[in-house]
């Protein structure tokens, strides 16, 4: 809807400032997400990060010699567990890793690594951080 202006009154209108005020925005709402890069799902928030062993981001290489920097996050939506549990060349000790892909695109986004608890270790560069608008 378009704003009406009472062009017959001559009086100027001050409400639509006072409408711009009142806008009451929470820290939730402001929260930054990672989305994939390729299609820009949100996959998970920057609240989510977590340390594993001491750190929140590792840089690991896998047998073929590929060279990923892994970040860990306790939570993550849109991402499909894409392989049965494996202990096979694990990069966190006492943890089982499952290949996670994007539920929107397909492309291999990280993995799921279950031991006592859980956590996503997300390829980083395989996602974007958004900053949500004001
Ligand atoms: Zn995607």
């Amino acid at each position: 809807m378009w704003p009406q202006f009472a062009r017959d009154k001559g009086e100027p209108k001050h409400h639509y400032s006072t409408l711009e005020s009142a806008d009451d925005t929470t820290d939730a709402s402001s929260e930054q997400r990672y989305v994939c890069r390729a299609c820009g799902v949100p996959v998970t928030t920057a609240t989510a990060r977590m340390s594993i062993g001491g750190r929140a981001e590792h840089t690991f290489a896998n047998p073929g010699a590929d060279v990923y920097t892994i970040g860990c996050f306790a939570d993550a939506q849109n991402l499909v567990v894409a392989s049965e549990p494996s202990s096979l060349f694990t990069w966190f000790p006492g943890y089982q890793w499952q290949v996670t892909i994007c539920a929107g695109c397909g492309l291999h986004l990280g993995w799921l690594y279950t031991a006592v608890n859980r956590f996503y270790g997300l390829i980083m560069d395989r996602l974007y951080l958004q900053e949500k608008p004001p």
